[in-house]
């Protein structure tokens, strides 16, 4: 078991078990999460026999840098980490002028299967734990020099299949004791697994939900998105209600526009009718083509066009900044490729 992806909570439980005092668990938490340790040996606070102890019961996560690529563009980095055991995951830290955003990933793959979406081409290989999705934002940090101020859950993977992970992961990040990142500034986007937003629901947790839509309709949605067989528009919508409900807070739609797929006044028109009187904005993402999926992306004359039909209709929308694209920063893209490389 991994000690940097144990809660104050947990760890305290731990050094309890050990007979020991709570404040010894918020030094190690101290140790790494606010001074980036990396071995149980060297947290000079503790006395040696019981560190000693731990190293025998406990490991510590650790992930490299393995690959970086800075876009001549707009400054984008993006880093591709590798893990202990081999899997390779990558990560995006943005620039924008109220600070750094750090895009990380929350499963090696995903078995979820949007027909556009590189990650998923090779299935799940496995949830990356606690300590690994901070640490995505340690190496980022320590690399750069700088502090991220935001965080969304939009790398490869999906969140809400690797639920405990993620809900540890807000709890270490948001630590006082650690980097204290607001969970105002944390957004956690989703294909939409019902069950799993009820359970979020409860955590009542001030994050910024997001949801994958790409279609207002339940046909098409499923050609997208194989989820969507599984849980309607319907029970969806349903679940963003009671969600909103519980936490008072907006949700984002995440859109991605196929030429020709979703892109017509027909799905404006009815994304204004199942948004409407929701607390809701609408990101328009256009597709990045990947070589897995043959539809191609509209032009700019056309994203603007359909983000103007939405306005008429009522609905809040931006249209997706690409960052990096000289990099192909986006949506697993650069794992694959090195995958495909090693090949
Ligand atoms: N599994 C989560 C988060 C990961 S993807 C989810 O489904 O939301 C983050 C966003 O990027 C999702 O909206 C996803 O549909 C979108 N996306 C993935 N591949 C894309 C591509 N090739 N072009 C445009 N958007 C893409």
């Amino acid at each position: 078991m991994e000690l940097n992806s144990m809660t104050q909570k947990k760890l305290k439980e731990i050094i309890n078990d050990y007979g020991e005092k709570s404040f010894r668990a918020e030094q190690i938490f101290r140790y790494f999460h606010q001074h980036d340790g990396e071995d149980i040996l060297e947290i000079g606070q503790i006395p040696l026999d019981l560190r000693k102890r731990i190293s025998l019961e406990y490991t510590v996560n650790k992930i490299k840098v393995l690959h970086k690529f800075e876009s001549k563009v707009d400054g984008t980095v993006k880093y591709l980490f590798l893990l202990p055991d081999g899997n390779i995951i990558e990560s995006v830290v943005m620039s924008y002028s109220h600070g750094y955003s750090q895009c990380i990933s929350t499963q090696v793959g995903c078995k979820m299967g949007c027909s556009f979406c590189a990650s998923t081409k090779g299935g799940l290989v496995r949830n990356l734990t606690a300590a690994e999705m901070a640490n995505q934002v340690y190496e980022a940090e320590k690399d750069l020099g700088i502090r991220i101020s935001n965080i969304v859950l939009m790398g490869s993977g999906e969140p809400l299949d690797n639920y405990d992970n993620v809900v540890d992961f807000f709890a270490i990040i948001n630590s006082k004791l650690g980097r204290n990142i607001s969970l105002r500034n944390i957004t956690l986007s989703t294909c939409g697994i019902v069950p799993e937003i009820y359970k979020l629901a409860e955590e009542n947790l001030p994050i910024t939900l997001s949801i994958s839509l790409h279609s207002p309709f339940d046909e098409k949605r499923e050609e997208i998105m194989p989820i969507a067989r599984k849980h309607k528009l319907k029970e969806l919508m349903e679940a963003l209600r009671y969600y909103i409900d519980k936490t008072n807070r907006r949700i984002t739609f995440e859109y991605t526009l196929i030429k020709g797929t979703n892109d017509s006044e027909k799905e404006a028109r009815e994304i204004s009718r199942l948004l409407d009187g929701m607390l809701a904005h609408v990101n328009l993402i256009p597709l990045n083509p990947i070589s897995e999926y043959k539809e191609g992306r509209p032009d700019r004359d056309h994203v603007l066009s359909f983000q103007s039909m939405l306005k008429k209709f009522g609905v809040a929308t931006t249209v997706r900044r690409e960052m990096g694209g000289d990099i192909s920063a986006s949506c697993g893209q650069l794992r694959r490729s090195v995958l495909d490389e090693e090949k």
